[in-house]
């Protein structure tokens, strides 16, 4: 049974998990790194140079100790680049590189702390290299600094774990060296994380237990796969992804809809129920799918969960071109 942030108590915090500093390879201080997220509406970061833990005291935000460590060789021969959070004291960085990948993961866990892949397609990882690690978390399915390059998304990767029964979640993050230097890596993923209380022990033991979505821009204010019924609700976009094993699940955009209206499409058994404030639904009978949309975005997705297959995770796309993720809910 997966945990629902969208059915627990608490509030939403916004927070990047991965950035740089002049610590290593970024272009900012700390300080100045803080002062630019905080400035962003941002309520935490994790500030992840490479290879050393950056250490800066500031009440503006609230820092997640982090660090980020190329290891390892993946099956084409690359190293994986491990984002490890919540740990004060890491111990010899020397000493956790010459670890196996699976075995530093566990390692992290059991003390606490939260790690994830970074960038899987940026690396050149297989998926063979991420189906063989058994303490995966997460991994990045948007990368700000590695969509630059035009390899910032990683959803294929995520699909196959999942679609294998792994319950791995996905991270949005800005993974931040450039700044506002186009093309820029500044605040373009986050993730937004429930938590009982706005704290650092709250903040990691919700990302350890998965209570978070990614986006780039659209907000999910509800998502839930239950009672044979799949029900999302959004910020308004021009599309909406139901995301399941193999061939199946659902895909609506705004343009589907406006061609339904246009008629001539009678198989679909398609009704407008409802039409108020800007509002409209739609019920697709053939389907046994609604949909509601304000103005030109849709808002809203019902559909039967008897049609998908072991897991099920929403993706939107707004206007702008920016998505959103919610973590998978396995059936
Ligand atoms: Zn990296
Ligand atoms: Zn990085």
């Amino acid at each position: 049974m997966t945990l629902n942030p969208f059915e627990m108590e608490g509030t939403w915090v916004k927070g990047n998990l991965h950035c740089h500093t002049t610590e290593s390879d970024g272009r900012f201080s700390p300080k100045e790194v803080v002062e630019r997220y905080k400035a962003g509406g941002y309520d935490f970061l994790a500030i992840t140079d490479h290879d050393r833990m950056t250490i800066f005291e500031t009440d503006e935000l609230l820092l997640i100790p982090g660090v980020e460590i190329a290891m390892s060789r993946s099956e084409l021969g690359e190293n994986f680049h491990v984002v490890i959070l919540g740990l004060e004291d890491i111990g010899s960085l020397d000493e956790l590189k010459k670890m196996e990948i699976d075995d530093l993961l566990g390692d992290v866990l059991s003390r606490g702390g939260f790690a994830f892949i970074a960038h899987p397609y940026w690396s050149g990882l297989t998926t063979n290299d991420l189906l063989t690690i058994e303490n995966l978390s997460a991994i990045e399915v948007f990368n700000s600094t590695c969509d630059n390059v035009g390899k910032g998304y990683s959803t294929v990767y995520w699909d196959v774990l999942l679609s294998q029964g792994s319950d791995v979640k996905g991270l949005a993050v800005d993974d931040t060296h450039r700044y506002d230097l186009p093309p820029r890596d500044l605040m373009r993923g986050w993730v937004w994380v429930k938590v009982k209380e706005n704290d650092l022990t709250n903040i990691v033991d919700s990302l350890r237990k998965g209570l978070y979505y990614s986006s780039m821009g659209p907000e999910i204010y509800y998502f839930s796969a239950k009672n044979n019924n799949i029900e999302a609700v959004f910020s308004p976009v021009l599309r909406a992804n139901l995301i399941t094993r193999n061939g199946k699940g659902f895909s609506i955009k705004v343009d589907d809809l406006d061609q339904f209206e246009k008629g001539g499409y009678e198989e679909l058994d398609l009704e407008i129920y409802q039409e108020n404030d800007n509002v409209k639904a739609y019920a697709i009978g053939r389907y046994n799918i609604e949909i509601k949309r304000r103005n030109s975005g849709i808002i809203s997705v019902r559909a039967p969960l008897s049609s998908f297959e072991k897991y099920v995770r929403l993706e939107i796309l707004d206007i702008f071109g920016r998505f959103a993720w919610s973590n998978p809910m396995f059936i």
